[in-house]
């Protein structure tokens, strides 16, 4: 076990009753060093106006000021935004003295405000753009034990101050982006430690930093693989993904990446580093006689869950995915009692993975791995009318699927439009035969008619079995899906396969001088409510006068939304205001949710009132305050919401 002693408490009150007069002596010393350096890491908008005589002013400014931070909230209030809003102040002199204090400290890894570096890390895949001041490499989990005690202890002189971190930057909510301090977990901390094939299957364990790519080759050698794997695990990280809670196709059988953790090793919020992982009631009893923030935290997150009992469970989402909140329901599997009872075990790793990195830093992980599925069938299923495609989800279920997925008429029609798409990705020949496949499809089963929506069903080796496939065949003709079949040829199959996964990356060639936005790409509602919450979707499109290509997990009533936007217009903000507004409640309204997958941060924060209530959100706050009571973990996301959407939108496509 990875614990280690909490710093010694009256070292901590040493550093706290530090004297003004001290403080001011070092802030001075720096900002003398620094002006210069002040003039740089304001923001590219202001840089060129802020002289070296302003930067004077504004360093004396903040080393007379004895900043306070905000009083800490009781854990059950939600903090209200505009005050949030308000009392944020960049700080930069705070975030000059955190690159001495982090040297001074032994951190060994990378510290740099160079412009190109804060532009590269202003941007993830989102619709956002945030500059932050600082990026931090850190060599090794010392180095993020370091930086956390470095900022615990300098935010209570600057509140702004706070660690962001980021791995592969693939995120689509803006979750790693800030205007503090990023911490880059994934530069050096990509080592695979070991793959274990025991008793009880296949476990992996490695660095957060390690791409999922990596693993999944490691992992074929065992014929095992993960399967929560994100669309994106070419380009994604492990750590990250544990970090949004992803989920991916086969997701609607084996869950979210959560689902396929056993446990992480977390630097929390006292700079140490402690294993968290599954636990039975006496194992819970043994660790919370510890002197050590872990133990405090479990002691805090259980009477929490006691004293709510009802209310988490009424908070719980309806869809089977969901990463909107933390998963507060999912910590014990059972009631507080059966816990105390020994029947049920309480398991923190679920309020980490899909926290965003707002309650501590994933420094090390072990997932476990599942056989690969072979022989696995696949039914494609064009759905012609809208009103059909509820039913034919819904019978496709009660075969036990591995994965439902889906695309739209238009993702169909310019994969048709641009053939030379899938020149890349296909080899010599198989790209003929893909692409013969393909206009078969549409001009002689199809008759030249695009279906609404396809939907693709794949069986596992127990529907082999001629007669049961037969069976589920006939089962969804029945139910309205008319035209399905059992797909038997290999560039058929790679074709549907092609089509679906590129989607989102062919929607970029309805018009190449705007951008597929991604902030309605993750609703999902029950899969029954289906046709009914498309026929609104569609209207709705259409009153905003915007086209999405839509592709998604439709098994899991889940889909990826990207409607097409010019960043560089004036009045967008107001677009994507007014549009999430109507869009989440339309998701909510048939009992959906506004984040299955790629989790709240900047784009879902602010909604997130129209799934919960006022007490349900503050319950999450009481949650992220006993981890991070001074709010150093990547603040704005999942609570308090203070990203202003207009403000932090990109001005490129
Ligand atoms: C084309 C495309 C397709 C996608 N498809 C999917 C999909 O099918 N399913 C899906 O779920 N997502 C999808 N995504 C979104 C994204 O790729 C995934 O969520 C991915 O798992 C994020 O991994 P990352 O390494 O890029 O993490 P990042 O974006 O760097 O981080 C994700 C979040 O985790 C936090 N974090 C990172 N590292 C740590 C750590 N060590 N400790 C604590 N917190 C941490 C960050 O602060 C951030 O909030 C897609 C994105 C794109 C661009």
């Amino acid at each position: 076990m990875a614990t280690k002693l909490k710093i010694n408490d009256a070292t901590k009150s040493k550093k706290a009753t530090a004297t003004k007069v001290s403080k001011k002596r070092v802030a001075k010393k720096v900002a003398k060093r620094s002006v210069k350096k002040v003039a740089k890491t304001t923001s590219p908008g202001s840089r060129a106006k802020h002289t070296t005589g302003q930067a004077k002013k504004t360093v004396k400014r903040l080393v007379k000021r004895v900043v306070k931070k905000p009083k800490a909230t009781s854990g059950v209030t939600v903090v209200d935004r505009s005050e949030l809003l308000k009392q944020h102040k960049p700080q930069p002199l705070g975030h000059l003295l955190v690159e001495q204090k982090l040297r001074e400290a032994g951190f060994r890894g990378e510290v740099s405000s160079d412009p190109a570096l804060l532009n590269e890390y202003s941007t993830d895949e989102s619709i956002f753009a945030v500059r932050p001041q600082i990026i931090l490499q850190p060599k090794s989990g010392k180095d993020v034990e370091t930086a956390v005690r470095v900022l615990s202890a300098e935010t209570k002189r600057f509140p702004s101050l706070s660690l962001t971190p980021r791995a592969a930057g693939t995120g689509l909510s803006g979750g790693s982006l800030t205007d503090s301090i990023v911490i880059d977990v994934a530069k050096h901390l990509a080592s695979i430690h070991e793959i274990v094939d025991g008793a009880n299957g296949v476990t992996f364990t490695c660095e957060p930093g390690v791409m999922w790519r990596d693993m999944e080759r490691e992992l074929k050698r065992y014929d095992a693989y993960i399967p929560s794997y994100p669309a994106s695990k070419d380009i994604c990280s492990i750590g990250g993904s544990i970090g949004n809670n992803a989920a991916g196709p086969d997701s609607l059988r084996y869950g979210h990446c959560a689902d396929w953790v056993a446990s992480l090793e977390v630097v929390l919020s006292d700079g140490h580093t402690y294993t968290i992982q599954p636990m039975s009631y006496k194992e819970y009893k043994a660790l919370t006689k510890r002197d050590d923030a872990y133990a405090r935290i479990l002691k805090e997150v259980v009477a929490l869950i006691e004293k709510n009992e009802a209310l988490i469970q009424k908070a719980k989402p309806k869809t089977k995915k969901n990463t909107a909140g933390y998963a507060l329901w999912h910590c014990i599997n059972g009631t507080v009692a059966d816990f105390k009872k020994g029947k049920a075990e309480l398991d923190l790793t679920r309020l980490v993975a899909g926290s965003q990195g707002t309650i501590g830093i994933i420094t090390k992980l072990t997932m476990r791995a599942q056989p690969v599925a072979h022989d696995t069938e696949l039914i494609a299923i064009p759905v012609f009318n809208l009103a059909d495609a509820g039913n034919v989800v819904v019978e496709a279920l009660k075969h036990d699927p591995i994965n439902v997925e889906v695309f739209d008429g238009l993702s169909f029609d310019l994969a048709m439009k641009n053939p030379e798409f899938f020149k890349d990705r296909l080899d010599g020949m198989q790209y003929y035969k893909v692409l013969l496949a393909m206009y078969t499809l549409y001009h002689v089963r199809w008759r030249r008619h695009t279906p609404e929506f396809t939907l693709l069903v794949t069986l596992d080796g127990k529907h082999a079995e001629k007669a049961a496939l037969k069976d589920a065949v006939a089962a969804i003709k029945a139910a309205g899906g008319a035209r399905a079949r059992h797909i038997t040829s290999p560039s058929e199959r790679e074709m549907f396969w092609q089509v679906r996964r590129a989607s989102y990356t062919l929607s970029k060639f309805q018009d190449e001088t705007k951008r597929p936005a991604a902030f309605l790409e993750d609703m999902t509602v029950p899969p029954e409510n289906l046709s009914k919450f498309f026929a609104e979707v569609k209207k709705l499109l259409k009153k905003f006068n915007v086209t999405a290509a839509v592709h998604g997990h439709g098994g899991n009533g889940h889909f990826h939304f990207y409607p097409l936007l010019d960043f560089t217009k004036q009045g967008v903000g107001d677009m994507v205001e007014k549009m999430s507004e109507a869009f989440f409640d339309t998701a909510v309204k048939y009992g959906g949710n506004i984040c299955g997958e790629h989790n709240d941060g900047i784009a879902r924060t602010p909604y997130l009132n129209k799934m919960f209530s006022k007490k349900e959100l503050s319950l999450f706050a009481a949650v992220e305050h006993i981890f991070d009571p001074d709010d150093i973990f990547n603040p704005g996301k999942k609570v308090n919401p203070r990203f202003d959407i207009k403000d932090t939108l990109r001005r490129t496509n």
